[in-house]
């Protein structure tokens, strides 16, 4: 595995396509410990992690965060991602304990997740209404999902591959991440052609790393008949919750003093549980008390 997770955005030098590609094995790895996650729903949301570093890093030049929401009518239910403009990202699945294997043994990604459903995509930048797109799952791969999603919804042609490999039998991610190719306006028809046909031959994204190629190779590997720019890289991706003692406690203080009070005399504590990153927080009766007679 990568010591930490990482990012690069390059450019064909004849302005035809831009790429982006991330490597996502550690804070893929830690949602899978975070989560207690089964080895389909790592997949899954290890897919959906890339997918929304990928987009966070597509659709909008602002800070902001992005969430990435994919609602299908398989037995993992919703899985979603919150990524940040400033590489931070933080996930969860519905049902984390489901399994679904085909029968060859691997994971059966699209049957987990359900070929019936929508994703959602939000973006929020703090400072306007938050910018908010669905269409509806064409495949439930999660990938194929959102370069459609990208196609219908953003009028963007573009190409993703993203994957996940796990060490069989404990089900830790080995390798995991995503590359995002876009046609830019100046793409000449013979300059798609040549590209999708490159792309048609490429292996799947994790035989990529597990290959021990890294990104930037990985990336001139899939535009190879293109003198490739390699525009920025970005290490410290990372899985990261905003959640604290703290802001749980005030959204206690918000249920209101009379609901504090109920709370105080019956079960005397309140336990809460983040759903993105699974840390538990407790407000015993004397932070209780305290909120009960704190002046708001
Ligand atoms: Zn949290």
């Amino acid at each position: 595995m990568p010591e930490s997770d990482y990012l690069v955005k390059a450019v064909s030098k004849n302005g035809a396509f831009r790429s982006i590609a991330v490597s996502t094995s550690n804070l893929t790895e830690e949602a899978r410990q975070r989560h207690n996650l089964s080895h389909t729903a790592t997949v899954a949301l290890g897919r959906t992690l890339a997918c929304g570093i990928l987009l966070c890093n597509t659709l909008r030049k602002q800070k902001g965060h992005l969430t990435l929401k994919i609602k299908g009518n398989g037995p993992l239910g919703t899985i979603l991602c919150d990524a940040s403009s400033e590489g931070t990202i933080r996930g969860y699945v519905e049902n984390p304990q489901i399994e679904c294997f085909d029968n060859k043994g691997l994971v059966d990604i699209d049957k987990a997740v359900g070929k019936t459903g929508y994703i959602h995509v939000i973006y929020d930048t703090g400072k306007s209404i938050p910018y908010q797109g669905s269409v509806e799952l064409i495949s439930g791969e999660i990938a194929k999902d959102v370069v459609n999603y990208l196609a219908t919804s953003e009028q963007i042609p573009s190409y993703i591959s993203c994957g996940v490999y796990l060490e069989p039998t404990s089900g830790k991610v080995m390798q995991a991440g995503g590359i995002f190719i876009q046609a830019l306006p100046g793409a000449k028809e013979d300059d798609l052609k040549i590209v999708e046909e490159t792309i048609s031959k490429l292996d799947p994204f994790s035989i990529l790393l597990r290959s021990g190629l890294n990104l930037e190779q990985i990336i001139k590997k899939a535009l190879a008949d293109f003198k490739v720019d390699i525009l920025t890289e970005y290490e410290g991706l990372c899985f990261h919750c905003g959640c604290s003692q703290g802001r749980f406690e005030s959204a206690i203080a918000s249920i209101g003093k009379s609901e504090i009070k109920k709370i105080i005399e019956t079960t005397g504590y309140v336990e809460g549980r983040c759903q993105f990153c699974n840390n538990v927080y407790l407000v015993k009766k004397e932070e209780l008390e305290r909120l009960l007679n704190s002046p708001q």
